[in-house]
């Protein structure tokens, strides 16, 4: 049966998380140069049920059911999740089965339609993207597709915003030379501040990208950046807790379980140890199993060793 549910892995933001993936490698209406992913494969804004609603409560029960349980049942994966028509249903379901918070993970762009924001405002916390403060940036950062503009996502998030300031954690990533420029911050700032985002979170690129080119800015970049914000800004740090907490989950084959994690974004054997509560030396071990197979390639990028899934 097709995995729709990863994890419980510890968030960088939200503590143990337990993943939902509705929506197939790698549909998306971005195609983001910093993307985790890869490159998108099918640009789309069109919005379908990739998957029955009650398949994912299944997963999402026999996830709950092994252990642990986590903090927060967390939507995002392969593409984005708003393009999945089943999104408001399955948020239902998922709320009246199990009591534990749900977070959307969105780039925004489609919440200017209102089915779309209605079906969102049904999450307990909503994480949407915004990393330009103009059309120019966006296109070049996001690369959206063709009906995707920028306008609309600024609208649509503005309007969301109004309506569910409480949901929102509005999330901005740098990219060294794409969308740091001092004119550029500001007119960032600018449209965030219209938006009246109640909090932003500020991101950068530590894992390898969908463009090989696109290197992080700094973290002192970061933090002069978040106090020009009228709202609450933070860097977003890893939290070492999180990881900690993690106690033996997954399907039991560490192999599956590593192939399966380093399908949804590259990891050094410290992320995959820490996320899986095991002992570096065998993960390592088991790391050099899959190179040696060809399945997993291996990556240096600031100052790490990220390991990929091969195509
Ligand atoms: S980062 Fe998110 S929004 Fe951007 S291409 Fe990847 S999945 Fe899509």
């Amino acid at each position: 049966m097709e995995k729709l549910v990863y994890g419980p892995v510890p968030s960088r933001r939200f503590g143990i998380s337990l993943g939902v993936d509705v929506v197939p490698f790698k549909v998306c209406t971005l195609d983001c140069t910093y993307c985790q992913l890869g490159h998108t494969t099918r640009h789309s804004t069109r919005r379908e049920l990739f998957v029955p609603v009650a398949r994912v409560v299944e997963q999402v029960g026999a996830a709950i059911s092994r252990g642990p349980i986590p903090d927060i049942i967390t939507f995002a994966g392969s593409g984005e999740p708003t393009l999945y028509s089943g999104l408001g249903e399955l948020a239902e379901e998922l709320r009246a089965t199990f009591s534990i918070p749900l977070l959307l993970i969105t780039n925004g762009t489609l919440l200017w339609q209102p089915e779309v924001a209605a079906e969102a405002a049904r999450f307990d916390l909503v994480a949407p993207s915004l990393d330009a403060g103009d059309e120019a940036t966006f296109r070049l950062l996001n690369r959206p597709a063709p009906e995707v503009t920028f306008q609309r996502l600024v609208e649509g998030l503005t309007s969301f915003a109004a309506c569910h300031p409480e949901k929102v954690r509005l999330e901005v990533f740098f990219v060294a030379g794409v969308n740091d420029s001092p004119e550029q911050v500001e007119a960032l700032v600018a449209t965030v501040t219209a938006i009246a985002a109640p909090r932003v979170e500020l991101n950068t690129a530590v894992r390898p990208t969908a463009d090989a080119s696109v290197r992080g800015v700094s973290a002192e970049f970061l933090a002069d950046v978040a106090r020009r914000f009228t709202c609450p800004a933070i860097p977003i740090a890893v939290s070492p807790i999180a990881a900690s907490r993690v106690a033996q989950s997954g399907t039991g084959d560490l192999r599956t379980d590593i192939l399966t994690t380093l399908a949804r974004r590259p990891c050094t054997a410290a992320d995959l140890s820490n996320s899986m509560a095991l002992h570096l030396p065998q993960v390592e071990t088991t790391l050099q199993v899959l190179l040696a197979e060809g399945k997993i390639a291996a990556e240096a990028r600031a100052n790490a060793l990220y390991y990929v899934l091969r195509p």
